[in-house]
């Protein structure tokens, strides 16, 4: 379970036919599985159901948010690029809404090496008679 209190679906096994039937007959062949994002051949292996809306952002999972999407590059660099990103802010989002984030630490500095202790003035000050005080 995570953050935003919902189990994971996965797509059922008649959904998953279903949506393979639609990308064997959408594609530009008919009877060839096709993925329905770039229109590849699917080869057995690379394939995958794919949320359309994630399941981790409140997509169900039915027929209509499924895609038959080919594993690579297509479902992949859509969950990495996209999905994780905009759960990992939501997550974000959450965590700070309801106060469950961390106490935020202070970078501690270095700081400034601390100057030995002067006991006189850095130059002496010299008055002249006309009372203007100049350094020198
Ligand atoms: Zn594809």
């Amino acid at each position: 379970m995570n953050l935003r209190g919902k189990e994971r679906q996965e797509f059922p096994l008649r959904i998953r036919k279903l949506a393979f039937v639609r990308c064997c007959r959408n594609g530009s062949k008919p009877g060839i599985p096709q993925c329905e994002n770039c229109g590849n051949v699917l080869r057995p292996g690379n394939i995958e159901y794919e949320h359309l809306i994630p399941d981790g952002l409140g997509g169900e999972p039915t027929l209509e948010n499924c895609g038959v999407w080919c594993r690579v590059p297509c479902s992949k660099s859509k969950t990495f690029s996209e999905d994780n990103p905009r759960m990992a802010k939501a997550d974000r989002v959450l965590r700070k809404s309801y106060g469950l984030t961390s106490k935020r630490q202070q970078i501690k500095s270095a700081g400034f090496r601390k100057a030995e202790p002067k006991h006189s003035a850095t130059r002496p000050i010299v008055r002249k008679s006309d009372g203007d005080n100049r350094h020198v």
